[in-house]
């Protein structure tokens, strides 16, 4: 075994020696918080603490798979396996497998990413014969999602006055009813979307004391990485959780904090010290990930915040190279600059592509950085933008195999009845809908029972045989691993076949979309480690759609591959990259005119301009364009006010792309206080004008990561629904 503990420093070591007991470690970036974190666990672990008592959270699958990785490594062979280590959603998914039954719903409960939700959500509103033109999906599933996350059910929504005039006020009153059908609706497709799984766990811990008192025993030992970003429901239910024991470790960095619009609150950091009587609280401040540049500017920049808790942030590192300040003329003179860089440095300093990351403020700011990366040949792996999951094909396919698991879920089978086509036209699916709600029962079992409800012979026969069809692949799920019954259902449905005869482009890039989840469906069949699901039977099809439906932003397939990383800088949260690009610092973009009409929000943009900065451990450069297209309207930008705000000494501006040499970064128009008082182009409606319908504000759904090579991805040419797309980020 490794001597673990003399590698961390005194304040480190107290954390980890800490062995029960409330304990916070509040710290600033690249502090080694998340270290302290797995050394603890292996502590504990090499103090005889069982495995199966040790429950860690963290913010991706992946940031949990290298927690696991790395006890193993520091303990030799023990077996980490049995730790219970997750995101929030993977684990409590984990935990009400076992236990739905208490709460109504089938243990093969389907999991609904968001778009799922957005689709039932469309349903209900349609059928509450309200305008979804109005009450749009999105809207109205991001204010369900926000007071889920804090904990209001449909009767509390309805019922709370504030909630009711916020409605009144945007004119949406029904929002309320909406939410009370939604939730209904999912518990009788025996589904829960992503909110449910906290809400849900919650519930579990609330109303079933034995349930309480079984977790909390199991759960001996708490530790919880990226505390800043806990929302509401995640808070009470470790403090549930943590009740009896009191061994919860939380760890995080209020200067970190960056989904405040998700409902996550700095007050958790606060509120951690009252909520049990003796919480120790551990301080780092020396910083073992960047240079003392990198450093320096990301302490200037975030001194301009005012909320905070006050920390002083050190490094023993070498003083680096200053930062690199670059304007290029375009987006794609942006996309052209770094990836003539990122050539440049690997042949001047011996970097591999993967020591380089591209970070940004949306989604959409991808583009113009895969066209030249792809035009130069420098592979890439890209996190987040459209989904390969949520592509038509891939949906389709997926539904099948989830009325498989799940044939309550009532969505996925409207999705497939007829499709591909059998002849069991709209009116039949309306009919069986309208049957299935007058007699209360599963429209599954109305196709069931179809000879009851007097459907035409020849209709009727196509029911049967459908359901005849989904009743032998139901039969083969115990007997035959995800992938054996995938590509079973794929011949026997002509799914496959179907999309092999369409010879268009876009039949074809289907056809390979389907070919690429089934080797990834085999991929899962077997890969030898089974990270957060199902102790038994863990190669079927009800844990590999879990798993694809809880992947988040920052999963990936290999992490090891020699790629470039692109994604956002939510996405990029608790990583470190030998070289960074923050790209886009402009007005509008980044701080995003989404955000800049508080002090609040405003804040929390410069906490993401904090965390960027933070991931550079060598080198780092911050780009911005005079114009880029937006929505499809090429706009003028000017650079952010966050560059202001670092003072020059720090900055070296020599090294220009874009024939631009020397260009100063300043606006012209007048400080960043003048630009956020109105002095500028600040308000809300002038920056619409320039710029069209801001983004969408980043939503939960987590994305795939095709697994291709990353090398092979640069022969794929962006498909239209991505350039089209702005997830945001
Ligand atoms: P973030 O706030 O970004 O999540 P963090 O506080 O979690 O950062 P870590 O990721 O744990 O920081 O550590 C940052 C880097 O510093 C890692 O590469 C880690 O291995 C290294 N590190 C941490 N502590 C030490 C130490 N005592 N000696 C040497 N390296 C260390
Ligand atoms: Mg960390």
């Amino acid at each position: 075994m490794r001597d673990y503990i003399s590698e961390l420093n005194d304040r480190q070591k107290e954390a980890v020696l800490h062995k029960d007991g409330p304990i916070m470690i509040v710290a600033g970036a690249g502090s080694g918080k998340t270290k302290v974190l797995t050394t603890r666990i292996a502590h504990l672990l090499a103090q005889g603490v069982d495995a199966f008592n040790i429950l860690a959270l963290t913010f991706t699958n992946k940031a949990a798979k290298e927690m696991k990785e790395r006890v193993e490594k520091i303990l030799g062979n023990t077996n980490a396996r049995n730790l219970y280590i997750g995101t929030f959603h993977s684990v409590f998914a984990r935990v009400l497998r076992g236990e739905a039954y208490r709460l109504g719903y089938p243990s093969n409960f389907t999991i609904y990413d968001t778009d799922d939700a957005k689709g039932v959500l469309k349903t209900v509103i349609n059928e509450l014969n309200l305008d979804d033109k109005h009450y749009k999906p999105n809207t109205v599933y991001n204010r369900i999602s926000q007071a889920k996350n804090s904990l209001v059910g449909p009767v509390e929504y309805a019922n709370d006055y504030a909630i009711q005039q916020e409605d009144m006020r945007s004119n949406r009153p029904a929002i309320a009813q909406i939410y009370d059908a939604y939730a209904k609706r999912c518990f009788k497709n025996g589904a829960m979307d992503f909110d449910d799984l906290l809400i849900k766990m919650y519930e579990l811990l609330k109303n079933f004391p034995d349930a309480l008192h079984k977790f909390q025993h199991k759960f001996k030992y708490i530790m919880i990485d990226e505390y800043q970003d806990t929302n509401p429901a995640q808070y009470e239910i470790i403090k549930l959780l943590g009740a009896a024991h009191e061994n919860v470790c939380v760890v995080g960095d209020d200067a970190q904090s960056i989904y405040s619009f998700r409902g996550a609150t700095i007050e958790n950091i606060l509120q951690f010290q009252k909520d049990y009587d003796d919480v120790k609280v551990v301080k780092l401040e020396q910083n073992y990930r960047s240079t003392q540049s990198i450093l320096n500017v990301a302490n200037e920049v975030i001194r301009n915040n005012k909320g905070q808790i006050p920390k002083n942030l050190w490094t023993d590192n070498a003083t680096g190279e200053k930062i690199r300040l670059v304007r290029l003329m375009t987006d794609n003179e942006e996309g052209k600059f770094v990836a003539d860089t990122i050539q440049e440095q690997r042949l001047r300093n011996h970097y591999n592509n993967r020591d380089f990351a591209i970070l940004y403020r949306t989604n959409s700011q991808s583009r113009a950085f895969e066209e030249s990366l792809r035009r130069m040949g420098i592979p890439y792996t890209m996190y987040g933008g459209i989904s390969f999951y949520q592509r038509k094909e891939i949906k389709d396919f997926v539904a099948y195999l989830r009325i498989i698991v799940n044939p309550r879920d009532e969505e996925s089978l409207k999705r497939i009845i007829n499709y591909p086509a059998r002849g069991i036209g709209k009116t039949t699916i309306d009919r069986a809908v309208l049957a299935a709600n007058e007699n209360n029962i599963y429209l599954w079992e109305v196709f069931e029972r179809a000879r009851e409800f007097g459907f035409k012979a020849g209709t009727l026969e196509a029911i049967e045989n459908f359901v005849l069809m989904i009743r032998s692949f139901a039969s083969m799920q115990e007997k035959h691993n995800a992938y054996d019954l995938a590509s079973h259902v794929g011949k026997q449905t002509n799914l496959v076949k179907e999309l092999f005869n369409d010879k268009s482009t876009e039949g074809v890039a289907r056809y390979e979309n389907i070919q690429e989840l089934l080797n990834s469906i085999k991929e899962f069949t077997e890969r030898p480690d089974d990270d957060g699901v199902l102790e038994t039977d863990t190669k079927g099809l009800g844990n590999y759609l879990q798993q694809i439906t809880l992947l988040t932003d920052a999963d990936e397939k290999d992490p090891n591959a020699d790629t470039v990383k692109l994604m956002t800088i939510h996405a990029a949260k608790g990583l470190e990259f030998s070289c960074v690009f923050a790209a886009g610092l402009e007005e509008m973009l980044f701080p995003n005119a989404m955000a800049i009409n508080t002090r609040e929000e405003l804040e929390e943009e410069r906490r993401l301009f904090y965390v960027v900065i933070t991931r550079a451990k060598q080198r780092l450069w911050i780009t911005y364009a005079n114009t880029r297209y937006r929505f499809g309207n090429l706009v003028q930008n000017e650079p952010s006010r966050f560059i202001e705000e670092i003072p020059s000494e720090y900055l070296d501006r020599s090294f220009a792309g874009g024939g631009l040499r020397n260009q100063s970064p300043g606006g012209p128009s007048g400080s960043a206080y003048d630009r956020m008082h109105g002095g500028g182009f600040g308000s809300a409606s002038q920056a619409e004008k320039r710029y069209g319908p801001p983004p969408a504000k980043k939503d939960s759904r987590p994305s795939y990561i095709p697994p291709k090579p990353a090398a092979k991805s640069i022969e794929h040419v962006p498909s239209p629904d991505f350039v089209a797309s702005d997830t945001s980020g």
